[in-house]
């Protein structure tokens, strides 16, 4: 096997793409698709502070090695959701913290602990439901601080088969909500801060290589509650599909990109906001989600 570009032994073979590379040419390959998504979603200009929510999996790790390597200015929030199991959030910490002293990259760590004297394991354990209270959470957490610190765009680690499988799940249960906001590039409105999905044009197996290949350590400890996702269900369906025809999530999602704001239109329309009675932020009851959660 050898590399489509320089032809000498390559070590990574990409069907959706019909490539083949070496490692240099393969690096080449993947900043130029960050590059790519960049300049196509108008996620960011040059010099622009960007903070990026870390967890310790390989995907947020790699985004902000990118950004960071393509002269962003970047800094990392983490938030400890006091899971003790399988040491897991011990684990995801220490792997976030090694990464920034690394590379001399800032990085905030939000203990939910400290702040609400609760854990994510507290709060699901008395709802009933881990991950949609711990996705509640970390967005509400995430826009909280990027808006605190004032930065011009808020990035995540999600890649295409997780925005694919997304979207699949979203159209199969026509979540209205959700479809309007699966975009890569979602604009600041009020108190909501630009949010960007950098790696939106790479593949799981993409961000895989790359973080091996840059020696990237990332957490190993898995989630007690990951076994519960459902989503887990709709990447496996997906990856059936386009290893029959490959390039069919890239075509699924971003057709989807291009006519996303019919969903959002649709939202608008529905959906009043007021200010949350605790916290100010919009919400469509009178106390939102994440104050009813973590301050009441
Ligand atoms: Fe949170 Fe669920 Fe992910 Fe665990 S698996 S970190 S509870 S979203
Ligand atoms: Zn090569
Ligand atoms: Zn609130």
């Amino acid at each position: 096997m050898k590399c489509t570009v320089c032809k000498q032994p390559a070590v990574v073979r990409l069907p959706s793409h019909h490539a083949r590379f070496c490692a240099e040419h393969f690096d080449v390959f993947f900043m130029r698709r960050v590059e790519k998504a960049i300049k196509r979603y108008k996620l960011l200009k040059k010099g622009e502070r960007v903070l990026v929510a870390v967890s310790g999996g390989k995907d947020s790790l790699v985004v902000t090695d990118v950004l960071h390597r393509l002269g962003y200015d970047v800094c990392g929030l983490h938030i400890d959701l006091g899971i003790s199991a399988n040491q897991f959030s011990a684990e995801s910490l220490e792997v976030c913290r090694e990464f920034f002293s690394k590379r001399n990259i800032p990085l905030e760590v939000y203990n939910l602990k400290e702040k609400f004297g609760k854990t994510i394991e507290d709060v699901g354990e008395r709802i009933g439901r881990f991950c949609s209270t711990c996705g509640m959470t970390k967005r509400y957490v995430m826009n909280a601080v990027a808006h605190q610190k004032k930065v011009d765009a808020l990035a995540t680690g999600h890649n295409l088969d997780d925005l694919s499988a997304a979207l699949f799940a979203n159209l199969l249960r026509w979540e209205m909500r959700y479809l309007s906001k699966g975009t890569p590039h979602l604009p600041a409105e009020g108190n909501f801060c630009r949010k960007i999905k950098p790696l939106v044009l790479l593949f799981e197996n993409e961000i895989h290589f790359y973080a091996k290949l840059h020696n990237i350590r990332v957490v190993t400890a898995s989630c007690p509650h990951s076994k519960k996702a459902k989503f887990k269900r709709y990447k496996e369906l997906l990856n059936s599909i386009e290893q029959k025809s490959p390039g069919t999530k890239r075509f699924f999602y971003e057709k989807y990109s291009q006519i996303a704001h019919i969903f959002k239109a649709e939202n608008e329309a529905k959906i009043s906001l007021r200010p949350c009675s605790i916290c100010n932020m919009p919400t469509s009851t009178e106390i939102c989600a994440f104050c009813k959660t973590w301050k009441i």
